[in-house]
């Protein structure tokens, strides 16, 4: 066996010990005899199995008892419509636009309401967050949508912005479980699970107790009514039942390992690897404002076209995977979730200086 070190945005690394855990359990979990896979949703083992991944979470990320925590399909993108279509009253939503998703999320919203842009770094090819200091929510509006790290630009929030009497609404995907994270600033969070903690197919809701009382707009599907979910245990139809219990031995790996104050630790030490690497590099450059750099993506590119392929060949032989920038930045980016062990980002840090050596003048 041979594992290299994966630098995906996502579908992204996952702990080892986690695929080594799912590996020994997959044919016969705890003496059930049969793979999680295989097992009824209603069966007394998997509702153990969700409660636990349910427990854990509220323990890693300090969840207060008043917001429901849901386990959902369809991705990062469905909630972009379930949230517009659960929280709508005037029908008014207030966008702050900081990159690829956020715009995406827009789009949708657009499909059932008015949208307002509040604020956006779109004049920089979102190379920042804006500053939001002095930012008003629209009066009449329902939400406010934040994406609070921008998985493509590489950008995330240092201080979450404060709306009051708002509903503030964080697309958390790309950061969620990276570092600790206030809870209660928030009306809904919601995070698709193959970035940070789990394999594509799960999307992680948390919203406050009171928001599932706003009567969804007509013609909301059954399974897409926060409600009808929360009221069921995320269970109202079969859920993503295996990728729910890897999700949940990641949020075990993350309290076996020191938790979200430990993750922060590790996060902010690989990141300060790379960024003091490309702040002190004749060739290679950081594509973001210091203040708004990302924990998990680093963007980051040369002043050559050539010589941002040639990097990208060499390091794909040397066995780094998934460095290509996405298509709207460019360049390089190395996502370095919580799973990411500092010796893959030292060695990526070694074989970019080797790179700069070899080809500075
Ligand atoms: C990946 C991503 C999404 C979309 O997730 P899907 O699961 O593909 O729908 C949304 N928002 C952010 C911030 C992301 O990183």
């Amino acid at each position: 066996m041979k594992r290299i070190y994966n630098f995906s945005a996502g579908p992204a690394v996952l702990p080892e010990e986690v695929l080594q855990q799912a590996a020994d359990e997959m044919l016969d979990y705890k003496g059930s005899g049969m793979s999680v896979m295989e097992m009824s949703h209603r069966s007394k083992t998997y509702q153990a199995i969700i409660d636990e991944a349910e427990a854990d979470l509220r323990k890693v990320l300090n969840i207060p008892g008043n917001y429901k925590v849901l386990f959902v399909q369809g991705g990062g993108t469905v909630q972009f419509a379930m949230v517009p279509m659960n929280l709508s009253k005037n029908r008014i939503y207030d966008f702050i636009l900081t990159g690829h998703w956020s715009k995406a999320a827009k789009k949708e919203a657009e499909i059932f309401g008015k949208v307002n842009v509040i604020a956006s770094s779109e004049d920089k090819n979102f190379s920042y967050i804006p500053n939001l200091d002095n930012v008003k929510a629209s009066p009449d509006s329902d939400f406010v949508c934040m994406c609070d790290n921008n998985t493509i630009f590489g950008t995330k929030y240092k201080k979450y912005p404060e709306f009051p009497g708002k509903i503030l609404v964080n697309d958390a995907s790309s950061s969620f479980l990276s570092e600790p994270m206030d809870v209660t600033k928030f009306g809904l969070i919601y995070a698709g699970a193959q970035k940070n903690v789990g394999p594509a197919g799960v999307v992680i809701v948390i919203i406050r107790e009171d928001l599932l009382e706003n009567e969804p707009l007509p013609g909301t599907p059954t399974l897409l009514k926060y409600k009808v979910l929360a009221d069921a245990g995320s269970m109202y139809n079969t859920p993503p039942t295996y990728g729910i219990y890897i999700c949940g031995l990641v949020f075990k790996w993350i309290l076996a390992h020191g938790g979200l104050e430990a993750m922060k630790e590790r996060n902010e030490k690989k990141a300060a690897l790379i960024y003091d690497f490309l702040d002190n590099s004749k060739i290679f450059k950081g594509t973001v404002d210091k203040g708004s750099r990302s924990l998990m993506n680093v963007c980051f590119r040369t002043d050559s076209e050539e010589l941002n392929e040639a990097f990208l060949e060499g390091a794909k032989k040397a066995g780094f995977a998934n460095l290509k920038g996405h298509r709207s930045v460019g360049g390089m980016r190395a996502s370095i979730y919580n799973a990411m062990p500092l010796a893959g980002v030292e060695a990526l840090v070694k074989f970019m200086r080797e790179f700069e050596a070899a080809h500075v003048k």
